[in-house]
């Protein structure tokens, strides 16, 4: 990574890109827990404690299942999606805000046919993401909106 810090004004590209920041596919494996997503950090300062990322699923692609402690400030800047947020399953469309609070499960998925784009704000210093163990996907299959999310 470059450690020097970019300049003040970094215009934007086509295609949700950004001059001087780095597009990083994430890698994909066969076991991934995500599929078809790529990350652009976009600011990541120090003095503020924070780093504002930008997310983006190809179509029918998803972020990781996952908790933690730290929290998230999403807001939906491209395409459709659904979201989960512990027991709530919603539709998703640009410039909606989504809250993930400590400790909830989460994963966003992007419709078929449309890629799912986001910034998401995050604490720089934070805690790994948990996966769930197969007794707390059942446990979240209770509810009937999150089983029909995850059967996807
Ligand atoms: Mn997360």
């Amino acid at each position: 990574m470059d450690n020097e810090k970019p300049g003040n004004f970094r215009p934007a590209r086509d295609g949700f890109r950004w001059d001087g920041v780095a597009y990083q596919p994430y890698k994909q494996e066969g076991s991934a827990p995500f599929k078809d997503i790529s990350r652009q950090v976009l600011f990541q300062e120090p003095s503020l404690g924070c780093e504002l990322r930008y997310f983006e699923m190809d179509a029918a692609g998803y972020s990781t299942l996952e908790r933690h402690e730290h929290e998230h400030a999403v807001m939906i800047l491209r395409g459709h999606g659904t979201c989960m947020v512990g027991t709530e399953v919603r539709a998703v469309k640009p410039f909606d805000l989504v809250t993930i609070p400590a400790w909830t499960w989460h994963q966003f998925r992007a419709t078929a046919g449309e890629p799912l784009g986001f910034l998401c704000m995050v604490n720089q210093q934070r805690d790994r993401p948990v996966l769930p163990t197969a007794e707390d996907l059942a446990a979240m299959k209770a509810v009937p909106a999150v089983a029909a999310f995850l059967q996807d």
